[in-house]
């Protein structure tokens, strides 16, 4: 039994996540306590909790502590089957980082699956629909595994409703894969989606990228969704180069000006943009669960967030992976061995 304490380094959902996932295709049973103490609201919340659900559905697990608000948490796989399986999460948790704990074990299942999610699609502090599907599935797609994912219905805080529909091939195995440059750029666009809010709003997000990115017309894109799919706003950076693509993203929130949503979401991308390093700060923490299972791989990234480093001590724990960390005169180059 893997013992875990939640409450180390950052604190939050992702050592659940990641045990989880880690629990599922490696077969150990793991003991979590504190679980997302350093959260203002600790313990398991909705998205957590059917993360949870979904996981010990997959694999027939064993689990006790798994209830709203629970600090700890016994999870005992079994075998993991592929199938047809629907997860509702219930509010406007995400359904990407749902996708994500399930992703790896479903990935090497005796049989195809097909898993629709329900939830959030579009919400802050997490994968955007659009991130997985231009940005992370691609790099998997590179480390030799395939998986076809669709957009059925946005789903945005606080309403939530939106859906989305993986096709996962069974018996499929991630490979290493070494990032070492973005290659040559292919395009860049911005992308303002709106759906019952006024259009006003994506106008001025667009202007203010427009202003601060230097970009032309044909690069800003207004998206008009249909008003049910609301209420919601997200502002969306795709940056296509060669070798990889990277989705920034902003949403609109009451209260907080469609200018300043705008202006923090160029500030991310002029950061990137400004920089050599293949990967963002979120790609970065999320291929090191994908490339510990190929059992090896590299990148450079903007930056190592606490967010990665936790990350990392927990993946360290279930596999013989050990993930390194160099500065570089831009960014950090992180490298797993086989250890
Ligand atoms: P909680 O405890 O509330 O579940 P957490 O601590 O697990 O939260 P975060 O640290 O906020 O959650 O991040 C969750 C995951 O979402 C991380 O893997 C991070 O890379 C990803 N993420 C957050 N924001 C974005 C974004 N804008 N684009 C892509 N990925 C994101």
């Amino acid at each position: 039994m893997i013992e875990l304490d939640g409450s180390q380094g950052e604190g939050g959902g992702q050592i659940l996540r990641t045990a989880l996932s880690l629990s599922m295709c490696t077969g150990q049973a793991v003991h979590i306590v504190n679980i997302r103490a350093k959260r203002q609201k600790p313990g398991l919340m909705r998205q957590h909790l059917t993360a949870v659900q979904a996981a010990a559905q997959v694999c027939g697990a064993e689990v006790s502590g798994d209830a709203i608000g629970s600090l700890e948490l016994w999870f005992a796989p079994g075998v993991v089957r592929g199938g047809s399986y629907q997860f509702n999460i219930g509010t406007a948790g995400s359904c990407t980082l749902v996708l994500q704990t399930l992703l790896p074990a479903l990935l090497s299942a005796d049989q195809d699956s097909v898993v629709e999610l329900t939830g959030g699609t579009h919400n802050p502090m997490s994968p955007p629909f659009h991130f997985l599907e231009r940005a992370f599935l691609p790099l998997l797609q590179r480390m030799g595994v395939n998986v076809d994912l669709s957009l059925l219905r946005y789903g945005f805080y606080p309403a939530g409703g939106g859906q989305l529909r993986v096709q996962i091939k069974a018996g499929q195995v991630l490979q290493p894969l070494h990032l070492q440059a973005r290659g040559e750029r292919i395009e860049n666009y911005a992308e303002a989606l709106f759906a019952g809010i006024p259009f006003h709003i994506a106008g001025r997000e667009l202007a203010v990228l427009k202003k601060r990115l230097g970009w032309s017309d044909g690069q800003l894109l207004p998206k008009a969704l249909e008003r049910q799919q609301g209420p919601g706003n997200a502002l969306l950076v795709t940056l296509v180069y060669e070798h990889v693509t990277e989705v920034f993203s902003a949403f609109g929130e009451k209260g907080v000006a469609a200018e300043k949503v705008a202006d923090t979401l160029a500030k991310a991308v002029r950061r990137y943009l400004a920089s050599s390093a293949v990967v963002g700060v979120y790609l970065a923490d999320q291929l090191l669960l994908p490339m510990a299972l190929a059992g090896g791989g590299s990148f450079t990234c903007t930056e190592w967030s606490q967010h990665a480093a936790t990350n990392a001590e927990v993946i360290e724990r279930f596999l013989p992976i050990t993930i390194c960390r160099r500065h570089l005169d831009e960014g950090v180059l992180v490298t797993l061995l086989p250890s």
